[in-house]
């Protein structure tokens, strides 16, 4: 009884200053799929706690209203942010196909390897994802396309990370999520004029972007790129200034929503 009663003193105290028991600013959720194919990919995310783990990026703001972050059967091998909703949506179909193409791809490296590859592009697109949701629901204003938007607070998300060996593995993630559905990456002979017209630019312009802020952000480290050619000259000439801009935009429009280190 006494425990009850020191219950209902904590809920009351806490409704008074509406703190203790406020309601969760992330909530993360998995539906069941009803396709049998897609059950492993429920299982192993959630016991792996994967949504909870991408909610940590998300708990770095703080946001006005609940955001939800979802894992369920789509039928299309897809991720989305829902406009108005508040919730970001990863499909298991999205991590079967990260899953078989990692494998088909990538049976030259050893399974750890391929595994820090498809735990990273997922990481990668849940942050092009969350990015969206920030954009929405911080009404964030954009001039410009909004998918190379999302890809660069994804990217500068990933740049900003502390670990170095963290950093590289997004990276490689981040690259095999734009090469997986192209063997012949960069031969552009074989895009339909639809690949033009879509709402994302070309996976290997989305690539470059990345390679771009990569080499302005780790001059040093990442200055093989250029040496090797895998970035040319004539964009890395203008990487500082790409780097600055997304630096800019983001502490400006974005970091005034941060969560207050405590001291
Ligand atoms: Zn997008």
């Amino acid at each position: 009884m006494q425990k009850i009663i020191r219950l209902l003193s904590i809920l009351m105290l806490s409704a008074a200053f509406n703190t203790t028991f406020a309601a969760p600013q992330v909530i993360v959720t998995y539906t069941p799929p009803v396709d049998e194919n897609l059950k492993p990919y429920y299982e192993f995310l959630k016991s792996r706690q994967a949504l909870e783990a991408a909610a940590g990026t998300a708990k770095l703001l703080q946001w006005p209203t609940p955001l939800t972050l979802e894992a369920k059967q789509c039928n299309e091998v897809n991720a989305m942010y829902v406009p108005g909703e508040a919730r970001v949506i990863m499909c298991y179909e999205i991590f079967k196909d990260l899953v078989e193409k990692v494998e088909a791809q990538l049976g030259h490296h050893d399974q750890k390897y391929r595994d820090d590859i498809k735990k990273h592009a997922a990481v990668f697109l849940f942050r092009h994802e969350l990015s969206h949701a920030i954009f929405d629901i911080l009404k964030i204003p954009l001039i410009g396309n909004e998918e190379i938007a999302a890809d660069a607070v994804a990217f500068h998300y990933s740049l900003e990370q502390k670990d170095m060996a963290e950093v590289k593995k997004l990276l490689q993630g981040a690259k095999f999520y734009f090469m997986r559905r192209n063997e012949n990456f960069g031969d552009d002979t074989r895009y339909d004029f639809g690949a033009f017209s879509d709402i994302h630019p070309l996976s290997e312009q989305r690539y470059f972007n990345m390679l771009c802020y990569t080499y302005a952000k780790f001059p040093e480290e990442a200055e093989f790129l250029v040496k090797q050619e895998l970035l040319p000259q004539g964009r890395a000439d203008y990487c500082p200034r790409e780097w600055k801009q997304l630096q800019d935009g983001v502490h400006r429009l974005i970091r005034p929503y941060a969560v207050k280190a405590k001291k």
